[in-house]
């Protein structure tokens, strides 16, 4: 069976365009373009079948299929010849049962998608992936593409990076300078990229990066280019798998740029239609008080989306003031019973740190969706028995210097809730044990004296 699909406006205007033109805007209205899957044709294949078909297919080995994002080929990238996808086993991510987190917090339920524990370590890699899958089909179709370019805020340009020097493609990334931490910086150049530092914000980077694609046949990667969506779509799935095809109750998912909101509607929308799952969960946008547009527009009905002047935050991917996917996020939110919510620096270090001794490690923009659903918890606005799923979207990793001055107390305006530093001790038996005892018993209250060995000596 083929299948098929294209780029057609989100707002609704005619007009069918190829996966494989070179084309980022509805010509018509200017608005973004999103990917569209003849549905009938995927609809003649029963539900059971596509189930069993994914089950086969996760995390095994047959070429590219094993995916978490080409396992699902069909309902993402359809007519791409599988020798020019550019895969690194993206997805199949761990779906993190945070028992002892929720617990703590009285809920039955939580369980955080691990997307950061990808080969760049953030979810980017789903969609990024896909883009440049259809780069490199485009190039054995004859098209000119010297480069593919993006602006980032740092988890973008590292998956564009990987996925260019994966596939022998020129990668440009665009980053404003001394706004992304050195992991993230170390990334694109270890891959070979061709990297600027421009003395602007994001919304800057951004600017210039479109105007590039616009005016050369530099290939654009960022979010507005739909294909990355359709990859980054099947987190939704590939979880909806992981509970053995229930839907969850609840996902909270951190916004900025606000396509990866959107891409988790289109996934369970798209099961839905084909009937894999009947029943939609609620999604929660949870963004950072420092660059906030969609909450405030959330908090006036989502009559109109205005772009605010991002401030500096710890959580520096989502530090977008004139988000490009807002009205898709605002679409999306309005089927799923959205709710947005916010947190502050002092809420989102403390939520990090304080799920961080559960076992988990979280990166800050983690920590801005845990710190929403403290928030909603405490305010008895999200009920503690549904099963509620957090989007963790980068590696911890990737932000030690966060997470070292967190635990030093070197962030102004936070005040460390869940600090724990090493303690200097001489290399001297009696001095290190004292210290030991002394702080299990900080820890657990008395210990039963003496019955520890060596202790009573
Ligand atoms: C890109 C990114 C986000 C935000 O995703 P959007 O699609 O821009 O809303 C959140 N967290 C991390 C770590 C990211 O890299
Ligand atoms: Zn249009």
């Amino acid at each position: 069976m083929k299948f098929k699909a294209w780029f057609q406006c989100v707002m609704g205007c005619e007009g069918k365009y190829s996966l494989g033109e070179i084309i980022y805007k509805c010509p018509k209205c200017g608005s973004l373009l999103e990917v569209q899957h003849d549905m009938s044709l995927l609809k003649r294949r029963k539900p059971e079948t596509w189930i069993r078909l994914f089950e086969d297919r996760f995390r095994h080995t047959t070429w590219p299929y094993g995916s978490g994002v080409w396992g699902k080929k069909e309902l993402v990238n359809p007519e791409i010849a599988d020798e020019n996808v550019v895969s690194l086993f993206e997805g199949g991510t761990n779906l993190f049962w945070a028992d002892r987190l929720g617990r703590e917090l009285g809920m039955k339920e939580l369980w955080i998608k691990q997307c950061g524990n990808d080969h760049t370590g953030s979810f980017k890699d789903l969609g990024m992936t896909v883009l440049v899958s259809q780069v490199k089909q485009m190039i054995a179709d004859g098209k000119k593409i010297p480069a593919v370019a993006c602006a980032s805020t740092g988890d973008t340009s590292a998956a564009l990076a990987a996925f260019c020097a994966a596939a022998g493609i020129k990668a440009i990334v665009l980053l404003p300078r001394n706004k992304v931490s050195n992991a993230q910086l170390i990334q694109p150049i270890a891959n070979n990229a061709l990297t600027l530092a421009l003395e602007t914000d994001f919304d800057g980077c951004m600017r210039i990066v479109q105007e590039l694609t616009e005016k050369e046949n530099i290939y654009l990667a960022n979010s507005m280019n739909s294909l990355r969506i359709e990859g980054q779509k099947t987190v939704s799935i590939e979880l909806t798998q992981q509970f053995d095809w229930e839907v969850p109750e609840v996902i909270i998912i951190p916004g900025g740029n606000l396509g990866n909101v959107s891409a988790l509607g289109k996934g369970f929308l798209e099961m839905k239609e084909l009937g894999i799952i009947d029943e939609l969960p609620q999604i929660i946008c949870a963004q950072t008080e420092r660059a906030n547009p969609l909450y405030l527009s959330y908090k006036k009905g989502f009559k109109q989306i205005e772009p605010v002047k991002a401030k500096k935050t710890l959580a520096s991917a989502i530090q977008i003031g004139n988000p490009v996917s807002a009205h898709k996020a605002i679409r999306t939110l309005k089927q799923f019973n959205g709710v947005v919510e916010q947190a502050t620096e002092s809420e989102l270090a403390n939520a990090c740190a304080r799920a961080d001794r559960t076992g988990l490690f979280c990166c800050p923009h983690t920590g801005v969706a845990l710190a929403v659903l403290f928030k909603l918890i405490e305010q008895k606005r999200l009920d503690p028995k549904a099963r509620t799923v957090v989007i963790s979207t980068a590696h911890g990793l990737k932000f030690t210097d966060f997470k070292l001055n967190y635990h030093e107390d070197k962030i102004q305006g936070v005040k460390p809730m869940y600090q724990n530093l090493p303690i200097p001790v001489a290399a001297d038996f009696k001095k290190v044990r004292d210290i030991i005892y002394r702080q299990i018993e900080k820890d657990f209250g008395k210990t039963s004296g003496g019955k520890i060995r060596g202790k009573q000596q």
